[in-house]
C-alpha cells in the first residue's frame, strides 16, 4: 500500500510503540526490547514513572525487602530500559492513533509522528478531581493545595508547612494516602489531619492502618467531608468539615482516587471503553488475545485496562503479557517486517581469522588492526540507525 502525505514529514518507525511510561509501559518496553524488538515509550510527563513515582514507600513490590521510594524504583527501571536500548521520549503526550494498512500512525500533541505495526496503551489514571477542590480550592491549586504530594513541595515548602501549629490536611483513605500521611508525619513539626469519607480500614492495607492509628502526629477524621476552605494571602489557611469542625491548615493534599483521563482521545481513535472510561480488551471486544483492544494490533495494559487490579506489579505483569500477545499477533501477520537493527555490535578481538568475519555464535568479529584507533580488548562498532 502506498501512503501519500501532503508534505514530507519525518516518521520514527518502531516494532512496538508504548504509550505511557508507568509500571505497565516500562515493563512492556523492557520485555519487547529484550526480545529484539525496536521499541519506543512515549511519555506525556517530563520523566517516566507514572502514579507510583510519587510514592514515598512502595513496600509490596517483590525484590525490595526494605521498601523503595517511587523515584528510586523508577531510576532502576529506566537504567534497565537504557541497557536494552529502549527509546524513551518524554514531554510527548499522544493525542491520536490511526490505522493505515498494517501500521498504526501515532500523533503527539507537539506534532511529532511515530509509526509501528503494534501499539500498547498504558496511560494509567489521573487524580480524581474533587468537587470541593474544584469549588473552593481551585484558586489555591499549587498554593497550598495539591493533587498528591509532589516531592518538590516537601523539599521546598517545609518551613511553610510547619508554620503555626504545623497542621496539614490530607484527603483520602487509599494506600497512596496512607503512605503520604506517614511521610508527612515523619517531618518534625507537622501534624497530619486525615479526612476520610468512610473508615480507614475499608480500602487501605492493614500494615498502613496500624501505623497510622498509632501515630501521635496523625489525627483521623472518619465519616467526614470537607465542605469549605478558607484562605488568606493567596494561600489556603483552614478547612471546615461537614460536622462543623474548623481546622487551621497550611496545606491540603488530595488522594481522593483516580480516573482514566485518556478516555476522550482513545475513544476518538476507535478504542472501545467501558462506562467508566477504562479500555476494554480480549473477550469484551471479541479478540482471542487477552490484552488486545477493539483496534486490531493495539493492546492495553495496566490501570487503564477495564477490570485490571490497580497495583504496580499487576501493571508490570500485564505490560509483559502484552508482548506475548504481540508475538502471537505478529505470528498471524508474517508480512510485517521488523524494524529492529542492533545499533551496536560487540566485536570480539580475537576469535576470527579475518577482519569482518561472522563467528559461529553469530557475532561479527574484526581484527584489531582494522579498527584503529580502538585499543581496548573488546570494542564496539556503531552502526547507523535504519
Ligand atoms: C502516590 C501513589 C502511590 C502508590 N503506591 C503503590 C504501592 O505502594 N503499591 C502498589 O502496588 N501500587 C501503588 N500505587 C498504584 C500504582 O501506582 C498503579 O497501580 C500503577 O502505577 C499503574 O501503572 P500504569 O503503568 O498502569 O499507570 P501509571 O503508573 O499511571 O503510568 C501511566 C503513564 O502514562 C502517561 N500518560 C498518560 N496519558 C498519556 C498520553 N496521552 N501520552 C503519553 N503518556 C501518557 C502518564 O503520564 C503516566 O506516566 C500507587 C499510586 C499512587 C498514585
Amino acid at each position: 500500500m502506498i501512503v501519500k502525505f501532503k508534505k514530507f514529514i519525518k516518521i520514527n518507525k518502531y516494532d512496538v510503540i508504548v504509550i505511557g511510561g508507568g509500571a505497565a509501559g516500562m515493563a512492556a518496553a523492557v520485555n519487547a526490547a529484550s526480545e529484539k524488538m525496536k521499541v519506543a515509550v512515549l511519555e506525556a510527563k517530563p520523566q517516566p514513572g507514572g502514579g507510583a513515582r510519587e510514592s514515598w514507600a512502595i513496600e509490596n513490590v517483590i525484590g525490595f525487602p526494605k521498601g523503595v521510594t517511587g523515584v528510586e524504583f523508577y531510576k532502576t527501571i529506566t537504567d534497565q530500559a537504557a541497557k536494552f536500548d529502549v527509546h524513551i521520549q518524554t514531554n510527548c503526550a499522544v493525542k491520536k492513533i490511526e490505522t493505515i494498512g498494517n501500521h498504526k500512525f501515532i500523533t503527539a500533541e507537539n506534532g511529532e509522528k511515530f509509526m509501528a505495526p503494534t501499539v500498547i496503551v498504558a496511560t494509567g489514571l489521573e487524580p480524581k478531581p474533587l468537587p470541593v477542590i474544584e469549588k473552593f480550592l481551585e484558586k489555591f491549586i499549587d498554593k497550598g493545595v495539591y493533587y498528591g504530594m509532589p516531592p518538590e513541595v516537601i523539599k521546598t515548602k517545609t518551613s511553610r508547612l510547619r508554620a503555626n501549629e504545623g497542621n496539614v490536611a490530607l484527603i483520602g483513605a487509599g494506600n497512596s494516602s496512607g503512605q503520604a500521611a506517614l511521610k508527612l508525619a515523619s517531618i518534625k513539626g507537622i501534624t497530619v489531619n486525615m479526612v476520610v469519607r468512610g473508615v480507614l480500614d475499608t480500602v487501605m492495607s492493614h500494615y498502613l492502618v496500624a501505623q497510622i492509628r498509632s501515630h501521635k502526629h496523625i489525627k483521623i477524621f472518619e465519616k467526614s467531608n470537607i465542605v469549605d476552605v478558607k484562605g488568606k494571602d493567596d494561600w489556603c489557611s483552614a478547612i471546615k468539615l461537614d460536622n462543623g469542625t474548623e481546622i487551621p491548615v497550611n496545606a491540603v493534599f488530595s488522594y481522593a482516587g483516580a480516573v482514566p483521563e485518556a478516555a476522550e482521545w482513545l475513544k476518538a481513535s476507535g478504542i472501545n471503553l467501558d462506562e467508566q472510561g477504562f479500555v476494554k480488551t480480549g473477550k469484551e471486544v471479541n479478540s482471542e488475545l487477552k490484552l488486545e483492544t477493539s483496534v486490531h494490533g493495539v493492546f492495553c495494559a495496566g490501570d487503564i485496562r477495564s477490570g485490571s487490579d490497580k497495583r504496580i506489579q499487576v501493571a508490570a505483569g500485564e505490560g509483559s503479557s502484552a508482548i506475548s500477545n504481540i508475538h502471537a499477533y505478529m505470528g498471524n501477520h508474517p508480512e510485517i517486517k521488523s524494524y529492529y537493527t542492533p545499533k551496536q555490535i560487540q566485536l570480539k578481538s580475537n576469535p576470527c581469522k579475518y577482519a569482518w568475519q561472522k563467528a559461529a555464535d553469530g557475532s561479527i568479529c574484526g581484527d584489531r588492526a582494522s579498527l584503529s584507533p580502538q585499543t581496548s580488548k573488546d570494542f564496539m562498532l556503531s552502526l547507523p540507525d535504519d
